[in-house]
């Protein structure tokens, strides 16, 4: 199977870079990034690749 991590959330506040998946990318979405606090959008996560 592959990894649990799906995607690279890089936040546009303070840079923080963090390798996420599906479940995880919801949560920053709805409750901000996990860093700094700052709002999170579905721009700042990249697909991760292989
Ligand atoms: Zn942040």
């Amino acid at each position: 199977m592959s990894t649990s991590e799906d995607y690279t959330f890089v936040c546009s506040a303070c840079s923080q870079s963090i390798a996420v998946n599906d479940a995880m990318r919801q949560a920053l979405v709805e409750n901000g990034c996990a860093v700094c606090g700052s709002s999170v959008e579905p721009e700042d996560f990249e697909p991760a690749e292989a």
